[in-house]
């Protein structure tokens, strides 16, 4: 089908009895010719404009609904996405480019349509990448509908400082080679130019993607260099982040070969120097480097990595390597050192995944491939997106019954989807046609299946049409293996496109889809016993992530506390009593 005719749609014609222009030009007109054009321009308005009157209704009649211009779109992006993806694969994407007519316009996904794309999001995100390297940064906006959460000019700025200390100290520059001197003679002699963070690759893919933007923003705050051990599960998920240097800490760093020995007893263990007094103390020189333990089995002395004093020290410190399985972030606005400068960067304190999110993680080409196909193939048409994400922790195989009921009890009771009429054989003809899409994911494919068998052999009670969709059933958690994480990425991207969002209790992957999406989603209620809770899902405080293991310790009067009480933006969870997330709270400092 050829939708030129769709895209260019001709201007309206000027009416030549009222444009100012027409009337100046009769104006210009030489005196003796003035009446005989006139009369020529006239007749040909009267010839012109009916044609004019026949070709506006037939455009306007003949105009793609919404729906309709959605999907033919879509199948172009499809296409370009594969080819794209393609070529990736083969290692040449960096010289693949987008022209201007491969562009896909907001309407390609039906997000925004009629506003200016906003491909920088706001200046978050910074300009000059090669485009075809990584087309999720640039579509990625014709996807979502725009944030209304905007980010601070401070948080832009700080960005933009720290790409450029990541050009000037990244992999191989000359302030990077000096450092490793640092590591090779294994002391801290504190004139480094660069300091770094090196994150290893640790956990599930939803836990590694908020240790990461945790460990980035604790780079941010100590204006250190984020470095990442690629390892075996993060190869080709994420394109790089910053401009003209890479994030990807070089395959021959010195002691990469021991990441995956590093443990609470390593010498280089910040909690267990402090443990056995061997460090802060006057004699024995700092480190070249610490490897922070900040796993969720971390032991009191781990924890003072939370500690401002400890930090004074720290700081020394070129080089900091990070386990975690955790999102941290809530306890670091717990430290007067860091709180001020975390309120100037996140205004809206709520908003700090949000943005970290979507400046740090742009799925490659190949997992974008995967979204966009999804997206256009089973979303793009619906009227709106609902996202159901089902993780469970109980042991045996699902579907379980009682998470299967807990899941239509939620999404009634909020008025999600609708109910079915189960003595019904039609919808009422003066229904509404709306029609809703339901993505579920999930590693099991049995609830999915139920809702789907539910809304085929009943109508709803509303009219409202569903259609139930599920891009993969893992079994279980695979992460070794590149394409299951790739399929993991692209669930919770998908997701995060949703319009209204259930997710699961304790789960971080449905952190990063509510995160990404700016979503408060409705939390299903961790079941116990085996029955399913009542009531079934509550509303999420805030859109941040959970941070399910963090300290209860007053730094200053050196004594345990309820972290949860402190400050009014940071509170206890929904899903998780003891662990603390970021609520927009109203305090200021
Ligand atoms: P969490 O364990 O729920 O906090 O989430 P993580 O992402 O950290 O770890 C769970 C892992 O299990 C995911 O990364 C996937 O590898 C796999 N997984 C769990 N749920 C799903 C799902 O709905 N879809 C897919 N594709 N994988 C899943």
């Amino acid at each position: 089908m050829d939708l030129s005719a769709f895209r260019r749609r001709p201007s309206p014609p000027p009416s030549m009895a009222t444009d100012p222009r027409s009337t100046a030009l009769l104006k210009a007109q030489p005196r003796g010719g003035r009446a005989v054009n006139v009369s020529r321009i006239l007749a040909t308005a009267l010839i012109i404009l009916p044609v004019l009157v026949l070709l506006s209704i037939f455009f306007r009649d003949n105009r793609p609904s919404d729906r309709a211009s959605l999907f033919a779109d879509a199948g172009v992006l499809e296409k370009k996405d594969a080819q794209n993806a393609e070529v990736s694969a083969s290692g040449s994407a960096q010289n693949t480019s987008l022209s201007d007519s491969d562009d896909v316009s907001s309407k390609s996904a039906g997000r925004g349509a009629g506003q200016p794309r906003d491909e920088l999001l706001g200046g978050l995100l910074a300009s000059g990448f090669d485009e075809g390297s990584c087309l999720s940064r640039y579509q990625s906006s014709s996807y979502r509908r725009p944030s209304p959460h905007k980010p601070s000019s401070y948080l832009i700025s700080r960005l933009r400082n720290y790409e450029s200390l990541h050009k000037r100290c990244g992999p191989h520059s000359e302030p990077y080679k000096k450092a490793l001197e640092d590591l090779k003679s294994d002391r801290a002699v504190g004139s480094t130019e660069c300091k770094y963070v090196v994150w290893i690759s640790f956990s599930g893919l939803g836990n590694r993607i908020l240790t990461l933007s945790s460990s980035f923003l604790y780079a941010l705050l100590t204006n250190r260099v984020l470095l990442i051990d690629q390892g075996k599960d993060m190869v080709d998920l994420f394109c790089e982040p910053f401009p003209e240097a890479s994030w990807l800490l070089p395959k021959d760093f010195p002691i990469a070969n021991q990441f995956n020995s590093f443990g609470q007893s390593s010498p280089n263990c910040h909690g267990n120097l402090l443990k056995n007094n061997m460090i802060y103390h006057p004699e024995k020189p700092l480190p070249a480097y610490l490897y922070l333990h900040l796993v969720h089995d971390y032991n009191d002395h781990d924890k003072l990595f939370f500690c401002d004093e400890d930090q004074r020290a720290i700081e020394k410190v070129p080089w900091l390597i990070i386990k975690s399985d955790n999102y941290f972030i809530p306890s670091l606005f717990l430290m007067p050192s860091f709180e001020r400068e975390l309120f100037n960067l996140f205004p809206e304190k709520e908003t700090i995944f949000h943005h970290l999110g979507r400046y740090l993680f742009h799925p490659s080409n190949h997992v974008w491939g995967l979204i966009a196909r999804y997206f256009n193939s089973y979303l793009a048409r619906a009227d709106e997106r609902v996202g159901i994400q089902v993780r469970t922790f109980d042991s045996g195989d699902g579907p379980f019954p009682y998470v299967m009921d807990q899941i239509i009890a939620c999404t009634q009771k909020e008025k999600l989807l609708p109910e079915v009429n189960v003595r019904g054989t039609v919808s009422a003809p003066s229904g509404s046609s709306k029609l809703k899409a339901v993505l579920v994911t999930s590693l099991n494919l049995g609830y999915a299946e139920n809702l789907k068998s539910m809304y085929w052999m009943h109508p709803t009670v509303t009219g409202e049409m569903v259609g139930i969709y599920q891009p993969s059933h893992e079994g279980h958690q695979q992460t070794e293996k590149p394409l299951h994480n790739r399929k993991a990425w692209a669930e919770m991207y998908l997701l995060s496109l949703s319009d209204v969002l259930v997710t699961s209790s304790w789960s971080t992957f449905g952190y990063v889809a509510q995160g990404l999406g700016g979503l408060k989603p409705w939390i299903l209620v961790k079941p116990e016993n085996r029955t399913t809770p009542n009531p079934p899902c509550g509303r999420a405080m805030s859109m941040e992530p959970c941070f399910h293991a963090p300290p209860f310790y007053d730094c200053k009067a050196k004594r345990g506390i309820d972290t949860g009480a402190v400050v009014p933006h940071v509170r206890h969870c929904e899903d998780i009593s003891w662990g603390l997330k970021v609520v927009e709270g109203h305090q200021e400092l």
